[in-house]
């Protein structure tokens, strides 16, 4: 037996973010020596340029739909806005969360470098500010991943989300490409807080892989709210024009815009990060391989998060890193179940999903849709006929739930609560005895009656 290695630390992070940080937090909070590296700011994309600034960007952009019914209700409002307010109070909050995190961090006694760090080797980084290596029994890599920019010529004209939130004034218009989370999400908030909206997206419809009832109803709520859609088309090339971004689509159309957008999906976040110094293995989409305990092929170096491109959400990596201290540092093996995630898409109407798209759910043999379509009770007294939609589906006859989608107000509370259930293996039977709590959208889930059509041997009967 050879003399144990001295290494620096147990435990070098590359990334504060959500899942390094909570891997860091746990690691310490179980006696191992900690550093977490990170050269940009504690709190990673989802509180500092994702989540959280979205979803106060997202509460502001409402606003416009409450407005629009106020007067049902016998309000007189009249209202204007202030995008610089929103911005300074925007940054007051994340500063907030960034010391909070810095203190959750400090308090297991995780040592905080403020720097970019690179790999080494199989236990080591080096610090690029001062060259300094450190060792450590483990790495843990947690980058994350940055926006993607399509190869078109003009593309550094376009922003992403990460500048989105910080704009100088708000624009009058803007284009956003993508027809996925991000799309969707920042076409309401612009469109909500008055900006000229439009998206233009490859696709014949926004949101691909969603349930197609959420999808067109989604797509009729961005129509309803004045957002212009472009389909099955893409940015060709971008082009300073003055103040303004010329935009050339792949049809030869060619418009000006104040700001252009690209939501075209994320990419991780590996660039020079010398992963192949210690011959970490990657996965064709550039993410990085690892098992379902998060250890790539290289025993000592693991990695969680957007970084392995397992599901890119927040809630995802922080139960990898967290499952990675159980792991390794609590002799605790724990494997993360990324088979049913609830997921919600902040848009205007908001989405929320848990199990199986229609689609999906008829190849998993026989199965029952529960359908409810209903104006929002909130709309009821004014002129707005927006509907909501709940979708529940079952295996027939009344057997376990496989998915339910949700689109309308409060569409993701609804999903993260029924989730509990449909993750114990809930049946339709188990919805019927819950008593239905009167008067809310929700009770629509638990007071279905027959279905609204089904599917046997993968054929559509009635509806
Ligand atoms: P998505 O993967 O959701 O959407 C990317 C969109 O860009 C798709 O519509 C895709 O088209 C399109 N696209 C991709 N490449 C190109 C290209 N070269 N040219 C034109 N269009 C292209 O990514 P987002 O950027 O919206 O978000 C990244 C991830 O962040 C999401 O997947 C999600 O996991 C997470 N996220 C979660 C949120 C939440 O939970 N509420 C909010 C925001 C982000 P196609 O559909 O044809 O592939």
């Amino acid at each position: 037996m050879g003399a144990a290695v001295a290494f620096d630390y147990d435990l070098v992070v590359i990334g504060a973010g959500s899942g390094g940080v909570r891997a860091a937090r746990m690691a310490a909070s179980y006696g191992a020596k900690v550093a977490i590296v990170e050269e940009f700011r504690v709190g990673g994309t989802c509180v500092i340029r994702g989540c959280v600034p979205k979803k106060l960007y997202v509460y502001a952009s409402r606003f416009r739909d409450q407005f629009d019914i106020a007067d049902s209700f016998g309000w007189q409002v009249e209202a204007s806005f202030d995008w610089p307010t929103l911005v300074a109070n925007k940054k007051k909050e994340i500063s907030r969360l960034e010391a909070a995190y810095t203190a959750n961090l400090e308090k297991p006694g995780v040592e905080i470098i403020r720097d970019r760090a690179v790999v080494s080797g199989a236990n080591a980084v080096r610090l690029m500010s001062d060259g300094r290596e450190l060792t450590a029994k483990y790495l843990l890599v947690a980058t994350g991943a940055r926006p993607y920019f399509p190869a078109i010529p003009g593309a550094e004209f376009g922003i992403s989300s990460n500048e989105a939130f910080d704009l100088p004034t708000l624009p009058k218009s803007i284009l956003i490409e993508g027809g996925g989370y991000i799309a969707v999400e920042f076409a309401t908030i612009f469109a909500g807080l008055g900006v000229d909206t439009t998206i233009i997206y490859r696709g014949d419809c926004v949101l691909r892989g969603f349930d197609e009832d959420m999808r067109r109803g989604l797509e009729a709520g961005l129509v309803s709210r004045g957002i212009r859609t472009i389909y099955q088309t893409t940015i060709a090339s971008l082009a300073q024009a003055g103040e303004r971004i010329q935009a050339t689509f792949s049809d030869g159309v060619s418009a000006p815009y104040d700001v252009v957008m690209f939501a075209t999906g994320r990419v991780a976040n590996i660039d020079g990060l010398g992963l192949e110094s210690a011959g970490v293995r990657l996965n064709d989409d550039g993410t990085i391989a690892v098992d379902a305990f998060s250890q790539t092929n290289v025993p000592s170096i693991y990695a969680v998060g957007d970084v392995t491109g397992r599901a890119q959400l927040t809630p995802v990596a922080i139960r990898e890193g967290w499952y990675f201290a159980e792991t390794v540092f609590n002799d605790n093996r724990l494997a993360v179940d990324h088979s049913l995630i609830p997921t919600a898409v902040f848009a205007e109407p908001e989405i929320g999903v848990i199990g199986l798209t229609e689609a999906e759910a008829a190849t998993h043999g026989d199965v029952d849709i529960y359908v409810a379509r209903f104006r929002p009770m909130q709309n009821t007294l004014s002129t707005k006929s927006e509907r909501m939609i709940l979708k529940l589906i079952t295996q027939k006859d009344g057997g376990k739930v496989l998915g339910v989608h949700i689109l309308g107000p409060g569409a993701a509370e609804m999903i993260q609560l029924v989730a509990v259930a449909v993750g114990m293996g809930a049946t339709k039977a188990d919805f019927d005895r819950t008593i239905a709590l009167h008067p809310s959208a929700a009770e629509e889930l638990v007071t279905f009656k027959a279905p609204s059509y089904i599917y046997r041997d993968g054929e559509k009967l009635g509806g």
